[in-house]
């Protein structure tokens, strides 16, 4: 994170200075009208989680409104789908819309504008080439010069506007520009285009329309015409933010909302662009927007992450104006901290090798009492088998233990999580040299947790009874980037080298405790000295789950082994 720290959870921060202020000089009659505004080509990623908590809170803080808008104005890339897809996201969330628009609403409103615009003398009809339009354009250092049409009539501007709206002229033949100021230092004054033809069917209006207005035209007329107050946006926007009040200035809008901007989220190992996860898509390097390992919100739910972790990241990250990347780590906590809460312990041995305990009698079982939650006491207890032949991980045993390896190893003791002692006698290998069982003796006097004669025992480990295990398919994500600002990269590499060829392992042999298959798909667990887990809800079916690892556990192995309990 940036050295400098953003406002916390309660706080103020900038905006609402900025509102406060407005409501103390008496502005909107004491209104805050918020809205939040996506175009519908792609889903909804984490950073639109930012701006969705920053639009709906303000509303829920000055007791205000906060719409949903989607910003349809570029039918070709704007698909039904992803209108779906966002309301869901929003509404899961955690947020519910006062109003929902569409810019494609105002289509009629806003052709009227334009009218209005050239009517007055601040728009006129352009016939040069896109490319010519950009030359004309200059550059930061280098000032505009006037188009050769800049000086037509009203009435034959009229004339030809109404002409590109019925469809005569072929896609790019002409623009509709705001008449403002060629030679303004900044570019958006320079006779901005207002208005584009493109013969499209739109997702919406089908094909009434083959002229669509810009960004800068539609979203601040969109604005006023839904009463907004605020129009927050990120920082990119900055540079519009005189368009945006020319545009209100010269037209017949009810009401004045203001544009105020703050700093999008970036997080490090990640990209967060609509543009580039299409691409990701698209190309199949992932298996869909909802993939585990996208920054999408469909990605993140069904890796497991929890609204409640998302809005308190959220809040965490604060509001500010200045651009900084938020590293990875502060996201995952914020599901840890929410998971430690809620998720369901079990044992789980992801790569198992067997253990047989040579004094425990063949054939008993014993059901063992387990905490479900030690945070949450509601969650009750449970019954886990025990018996003679057991699995355990085999990072859990080592033949040559380095120095402070308080797990299993020849001769060694080391207590079964919620049980007793055991300690490695010998071992069975494979023709390969690889330990396939290790056996063992186990201490009764140790049963429950008992520390006979003050014996210190360090290690604890996890098991499953080998009679009473099931197995289910997890896979381990990782990051998706292996670089931790995946879109630097050198002029001409492709930002997609940057992706981490491990993001993915499948593990097929993992034993777990049998409760996991009594719980429903889409289930959080925390595999105990693990990670938390998540039983997908699309790819497990009752009986039999998949998992998606959600996190690591927070603890790295050294800090487990000091602490020595778990
Ligand atoms: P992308 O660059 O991913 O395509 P976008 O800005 O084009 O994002 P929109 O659908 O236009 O996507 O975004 C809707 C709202 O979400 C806008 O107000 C936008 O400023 C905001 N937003 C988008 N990305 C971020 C981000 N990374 N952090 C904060 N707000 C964001
Ligand atoms: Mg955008």
């Amino acid at each position: 994170m940036s050295s400098e720290t953003p406002t916390r959870a309660g706080h103020n921060h900038f905006i609402h200075d900025e509102i406060d202020a407005d409501l103390a000089a008496g502005k909107n009659d004491g209104r805050v009208q918020t809205r939040f505004p996506p175009e519908p080509n792609g889903y909804l990623h984490v950073g639109h989680a930012k701006s969705i908590c920053l639009n709906f809170s303000l509303a829920q803080r000055y007791g205000g409104k906060c719409n949903l808008r989607f910003d349809d104005t570029n039918p070709s890339k704007e698909e039904t789908e992803y209108v779906d897809s966002i309301q869901a996201d929003v509404r899961w969330l955690g947020f519910e819309w006062d109003a929902l628009y569409y810019a494609s609403d105002f289509f009629e409103k806003l052709y009227q504008f334009a009218e209005h615009l050239i009517k007055t003398g601040h728009a006129y009809v352009d016939d040069l080439t896109g490319d010519q339009v950009s030359e004309y354009r200059g550059s930061l250092d280098k000032p505009g010069k006037p188009s050769p049409f800049r000086d037509r009539s009203v009435d034959e501007n009229l004339d030809l506007f109404r002409r590109m709206r019925q469809g005569e002229f072929e896609n790019g033949k002409r623009t509709l520009r705001a008449k403002i100021d060629m030679s303004s230092p900044n570019p958006n004054l320079r006779d901005p285009v207002l208005y584009r033809i493109m013969h499209a069917h739109h997702h919406r209006t089908g094909d009434a329309w083959c002229i669509y207005p810009m960004y800068d035209f539609a979203h601040g007329q969109c604005d006023a015409l839904e009463s907004i107050t605020h129009s927050i946006c990120t920082l990119e926007f900055e540079i519009h933010r005189p368009l945006y009040e020319w545009l209100l200035d010269h037209l017949p809008v009810p009401a004045r909302p203001r544009q105020i901007e703050f700093a999008r989220l970036n997080i490090t190992y990640t990209v967060l662009s609509k543009r580039k996860l299409l691409e990701l898509v698209q190309g199949k390097y992932v298996s869909g927007w909802d993939d585990p390992r996208m920054p999408t919100l469909s990605g993140l739910r069904r890796r497991g992450y929890t609204p409640e972790s998302l809005r308190a990241f959220c809040d965490q990250i604060g509001v500010a104006r200045f651009n900084s990347t938020v590293d990875k780590v502060v996201l995952e906590n914020s599901i840890r901290d929410d998971l430690n809460k809620r998720a369901l312990r079990v044992m789980a041995v992801l790569n198992p090798v067997k253990v047989t305990i040579e004094n425990y009698p063949e054939g008993e079982v014993e059901w063992i009492d387990a905490v479900n939650n030690p945070e949450d006491p509601a969650a009750g207890m449970r019954k886990v088998a025990l018996s003679r032949t057991l699995w355990i991980d085999r990072d859990d045993f080592r033949e040559d233990p380095p120095k402070k390896y308080f797990r299993l190893s020849p001769g060694k003791e080391v207590r079964l999580r919620y049980a007793f002692c055991i300690t490695a006698k010998t071992v069975v290998k494979d023709s390969a040299g690889e330990v396939v069982e290790i056996i063992c003796t186990y201490d009764p006097e140790t049963r429950n947790g008992a520390t006979p004669n003050g014996r210190k025992v360090k290690g604890i480990i996890h098991w499953v009874s080998a009679g009473h295990a099931v197995e289910a398919p997890v896979r381990l994500y990782d990051h998706l980037f292996s670089a931790e600002f995946p879109d630097e990269v050198a002029e001409g590499a492709d930002w997609k080298s940057n992706l981490n060829p491990n993001s993915l392992e499948l593990l097929t042999g993992a034993k777990l405790e049998q409760s996991v298959v009594e719980a429903p798909p889409g289930t959080h667990f925390q595999f105990e000295r693990v990670g938390y887990f998540y039983s997908d809800p699309l790819d497990s079916k009752p009986g039999a789950p998949v998992f998606n690892r959600t996190a690591t556990l927070r603890d790295s192995w050294a800090k487990i082994e000091k602490r020595g309990d778990i």
